[in-house]
């Protein structure tokens, strides 16, 4: 689905130069639910960023679907984000004055808009949320905005989910219910790059990858304690 061939991405500002991400290459294959694992500040977020085509890498090249990011428009890479891709932060990223149906049918592409309030009911029913369609994210835990963010995500019905630390502000209880339902997408066939510092998050992964200063220094199966 993605191939990442010897990808580098410097950021440069005025005065200095960071090597976010060194030499990395790797396959994301349909269907597969891989962790992403490392200190602070080892390139993780620019790794889902590079992913999603939101920043372009400074040099290597980055295959999405069979075709390199450097050919794509920006108009050809928005496009595919909107239409592929689910995303996922730590902070949620809601709207605080717009209802939970609001917040989420808000992500609807034109074409899904028709239908985007029904879907987007479903999702929140789904979620445990449907007694609390027309409360604003501020009345809600952060579990259950979680919820709502990655029904969001899952609008426009997307092959891919990058989640930067979903449960990173999460009690263990509502962490488990946000993975739970990232696991129900991987099982419906959806792949999903997961940024985690969670153990147990990372359990849910069928690999795990390891960054160090912007290198891949471990890639492996995930074994489960089960
Ligand atoms: P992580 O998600 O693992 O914390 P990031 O991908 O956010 O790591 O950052 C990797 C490195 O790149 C860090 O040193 C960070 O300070 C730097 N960095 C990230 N984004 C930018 C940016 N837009 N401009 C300059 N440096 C950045």
């Amino acid at each position: 689905m993605i191939q990442f061939e010897h990808v580098h991405k410097t950021y440069r500002t005025a005065t200095s130069e960071v090597a976010a991400i060194s030499d990395l290459s790797l396959s994301i294959n349909e269907g597969e639910f891989i962790a992403v694992r490392g200190p602070s500040g080892c390139g993780k977020s620019t790794l889902l960023s590079l992913a999603g085509g939101l920043v372009l890498p400074t040099q290597g090249r980055i295959v999405i679907d069979g075709q390199p990011v450097s050919e794509m428009t920006a108009a050809q890479r928005s496009a595919f984000r909107g239409e592929k891709i689910g995303f996922v932060f730590q902070m949620f990223h809601l709207l605080p004055y717009l209802n939970i149906m609001e917040n989420v049918v808000v992500a609807g592409s034109e074409v899904a808009s028709a239908t985007a309030g029904e879907r987007a009911e479903t999702l929140l029913s789904d979620f445990g949320l449907r007694d609390r369609l027309t409360h604003r994210p501020g009345e809600l835990s952060a579990g259950e905005r979680q919820r709502v963010a990655l029904a969001r995500a899952l609008l426009n019905r997307p092959r891919l989910l990058l989640a930067d630390e979903p449960t990173g502000n999460l009690d263990p209880e509502n962490a488990s219910g946000v993975l739970e339902l990232l696991a129900q997408f991987h099982k419906q066939g959806g792949t999903i790059l997961l940024v985690t510092h969670h153990d147990r998050a990372a359990a849910y992964a069928d690999r795990s990858l390891a960054l160090d200063q912007g290198r891949l220094v471990e890639s492996g199966v995930v074994e489960t304690t089960t």
